[in-house]
């Protein structure tokens, strides 16, 4: 099982190429939620979000990285995958069901990875990305069930809870529930008196509803979050994240569109719907953390056309 030393690690491996990001209040802000909120803005790295960190982290370790990799993701885990790949010069094929959008492929095919659409569904996707594997060598790489992910993505959380021991409450987006999971083994070891708060969609309740109910189920992905779009359980970070969270909290995707016009018009941030559910989870329990000194990840920026289009007509 990973823990902080693992975490400590990556992040040696991870410090020469990704600097730490930063971490802001708005006055504004606070005002808007009555809270002293702090903002973790992932969406500045240089893939626009988080997850990179846990793609520099597993190559980096990877000891027979020469054969290559294969993935499956629609976003921006295939983004990490592509630019650790091109970081570490290792051949990447990425596998994206039907319909990807076209902004997503561009971004990892310009990284120098390869793109093949195939499947109906991300599930379908991932067994095609597995026969793949098997074909050719090359490692397939899970979006969320990797321990150097885990470990990678925990570097987020050493960053934050280094700044702020003195945090009550961090409220992490799920997808997967590798951020949570991370932020749960970074908060124990740094930051014990601070709660971790995971975050979903729930028109995507799968994470949620899993950790509720302490065993995997499968749920129906209604939501138009992309990152938060995930149908099954990942057994990895529920595991961690099943005595890890303090609470986890459901949100609609109207209350993500709205924390993310709060943070583009309160902080002059643009979020990404993911990268704005932290928010959005934060306003839900608002009473309970009033005048509370708490953070949120902004997770990633990487809205589409389609979703710029959304929230600034929503803005006006
Ligand atoms: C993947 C992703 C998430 C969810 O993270 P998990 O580790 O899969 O739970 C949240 N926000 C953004 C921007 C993402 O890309």
């Amino acid at each position: 099982m990973t823990d902080i030393r693992d975490i400590l690690d990556a992040r040696r491996l991870i410090a020469p190429h990704l600097p730490e990001t930063p971490l802001w209040s708005y006055p504004v802000l606070d005002a808007a939620v009555g809270a002293e909120v702090h903002v973790k803005h992932e969406n500045v790295q240089p893939t626009g979000a988080f997850k990179v960190r846990g793609g520099i982290a597993l190559l980096a370790r990877m000891a027979d990285r020469g054969r290559g990799v294969v993935t499956y993701s629609t976003g921006n885990h295939a983004q990490s995958v592509a630019y650790a790949s091109r970081l570490y010069g290792v051949p990447c094929a990425v596998l994206m069901p039907e319909n990807p959008n076209p902004a997503k492929v561009a971004a990892v095919e310009a990284l120098g990875a390869t793109v093949e659409i195939r499947g109906a569904t991300m599930v379908e996707a991932a067994g095609h990305a597995r026969d793949l594997a098997e074909r050719t060598g090359r490692r397939l790489i899970s979006p969320a069930d990797e321990p150097d992910i885990l470990a990678g993505v925990g570097t987020l959380y050493v960053e934050l809870f280094t700044a702020r021991p003195d945090l009550e409450a961090v409220f992490v987006p799920v997808g997967s529930g590798s951020g949570a999971a991370a932020a749960c083994l970074a908060a124990a070891a740094l930051a014990p008196g601070c709660r971790v708060i995971a975050v979903q969609s729930a028109q995507a309740p799968a994470a949620h509803d899993s950790w509720r109910l302490r065993e995997p189920v499968t749920r129906p992905v209604k939501t138009v979050v992309e990152g938060l779009a995930t149908g099954s359980a990942f057994a990895l970070p529920q595991a961690v994240m099943r005595d890890g969270l303090a609470d986890f909290v459901l949100v609609d995707d109207d209350d993500i569109l709205r924390a993310q016009r709060l943070l583009l018009t309160e902080a002059h941030t643009l979020a990404e719907g993911a990268g704005a559910a932290a928010l959005a989870g934060l306003l839900a329990r608002r009473e309970e953390f009033a005048g509370r000194t708490v953070a949120v990840v902004c997770t990633g920026g990487n809205a589409g056309p389609a979703e710029l289009a959304r929230l600034l007509a929503s803005a006006v």
